[in-house]
Order: structure tokens, then C-alpha cells, then sequence
């Protein structure tokens, strides 16, 4: 009986830690581009840094952002998943509706 409280502080404390934990998690939540996972699957998938860009999903970050405009940035890239990429930007605009179109 003496060790009952105990557990049963440690309970409260740890529930009320996680559901500060899942508040905390809704609020701070970084809203993701629905685009970024897709189109970082079409990458080469190397991370060898030669873009300018620690991996591929960071050069897909960028390339969303508007700051990448040159798919070619990419020399592993093979021409068909240019090719694919382009594709899918121009079936997927962003939220507001606007298409981003990349040379390369
Ligand atoms: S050059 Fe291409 S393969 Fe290499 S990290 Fe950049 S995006 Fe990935």
C-alpha cells in the first residue's frame, strides 16, 4: 500500500505529459508540402551533395521553395525522371493553384 500513491502519481504525471505532448505536437506541427515525399521518391535517391544540397529531399525542398528552377542541378538525375518530375508538377499545382515548371 505504501508504494500506491506513488505509482499512482507517476500515472497522472506521465499522462499529463503525454497529452502535453500530443497538444504540443498539434500546435508546433510543420505543415509539409504534399509534393515533397512524391517527388523525392523520383529522385535519384544518391545524397551525393553534388547539387549544392546535403541529399535529394533537400533539393526537392528548395525546387518547391522556387529556389532550385534547373532539374540539370542534378547530373546523376537519367533524363526519364526529369522527365517524370516535370510530369507531376505539371499535374500538381500547389494550394494556391499555381504550376511550377523546371528546365532541364
Ligand atoms: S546531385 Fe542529385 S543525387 Fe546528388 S544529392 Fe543532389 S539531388 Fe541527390
Amino acid at each position: 500500500m505504501q508504494y500506491f500513491w506513488g505509482v499512482v502519481i507517476l500515472l497522472v504525471i506521465g499522462a499529463l505529459l503525454g497529452l502535453l505532448l500530443a497538444v504540443a505536437s498539434k500546435a508546433f506541427a510543420v505543415k509539409e508540402d504534399p509534393r515533397l515525399e512524391p517527388i523525392t521518391e523520383m529522385m535519384p535517391g544518391i545524397n551525393c551533395g553534388t547539387c549544392g544540397y546535403p541529399g535529394c529531399k533537400e533539393l526537392v525542398v528548395a525546387m518547391l521553395k522556387g529556389e532550385v528552377k534547373n532539374l540539370g542541378q542534378c547530373r546523376p538525375m537519367r533524363p526519364d525522371a526529369k522527365a517524370k518530375i516535370k510530369e507531376y508538377l505539371a499535374n500538381h499545382p500547389d494550394e494556391e493553384g499555381n504550376i511550377l515548371t523546371v528546365q532541364g
